[in-house]
């Protein structure tokens, strides 16, 4: 019998979604894919090569020669762990425009179903639910606040020694989610058969424990 679970968790920015996976992963023991990483790694590379959105063929070329990978727990660009690298308000945006791609998702979608296929995973993203592991066992739907998500990304940023104006912060994480919700291809949006959590006021432990509550329940 195939005791798989995979575990889809999707919603906008800052709702808390990779903490949560990743808790949830510990708890049951099994990988945390971070797909949002992935799209973080290639819009990193994509800067570091000066490569123009626009540039097809140059895309291309790039998009073959990359090779991304989680080892243990780190999120690995061609060999390099650029955990650090990836966190910063211009990657976020680079990854939001490069997530709107065809080749892009082609290539990162590809990678997270085959990722998915041989062990139990907790997925967390924008289109797991609804495309990547669309036969998933649980899916969640994470949501908060503009201005809750806002302050979680803004004392993050301000934790790690990079401070931020929690205005623009919030202004940023709008007009994300609008990139997010409004692309053609596999856009942000619930699944019909995710459950949501608002996680607005909530702590991680909260959460966690509501989705754990879910995952044993039905298993
Ligand atoms: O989750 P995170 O903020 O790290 O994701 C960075 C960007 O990657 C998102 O704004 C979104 O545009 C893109 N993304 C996506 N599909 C996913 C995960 C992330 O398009 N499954």
């Amino acid at each position: 019998m195939d005791n798989r679970i995979r575990i889809a968790i999707d919603g906008p920015s800052g709702a808390g979604k990779s903490t949560i996976a990743k808790r949830v992963a510990k708890l049951l023991e099994i990988d945390y894919i971070d797909t949002g990483a992935m799209y973080r790694a290639i819009g990193y590379k994509i800067l570091q090569n000066r490569i123009g959105l626009m540039d097809k063929e140059a895309l291309q070329l790039l998009l073959a020669k990359t090779e991304i990978d989680f080892t243990a727990g780190n999120i690995v660009l061609d060999g390099e762990i650029v955990n650090d690298r990836i966190r910063t308000p211009e990657i976020s945006k680079m990854a939001s425009d490069a997530s709107a791609l065809p080749e892009v998702r082609e290539k990162l979608v590809a990678l997270q179903r085959k990722m998915g296929q041989v062990k139990s995973v907790v997925m967390d993203g924008r289109d797991i639910g609804t495309n990547v592991l669309k036969d998933a066992e649980y899916k969640f739907y994470m949501t908060a606040s503009s201005a809750e998500r806002a302050k979680r990304r803004w004392l993050e940023l301000m934790e790690k020694g990079e401070p931020a104006d929690l205005i623009q912060v919030e202004a940023d994480i709008i007009q994300r989610d609008y990139n997010d919700s409004t692309r053609s291809l596999n856009p942000l949006k619930k699944a019909e058969d995710a459950m949501e959590l608002d996680t607005t006021g909530m702590t991680i432990e909260e959460v966690t424990q509501k989705i754990l509550e879910v995952v044993k329940w039905q298993s």
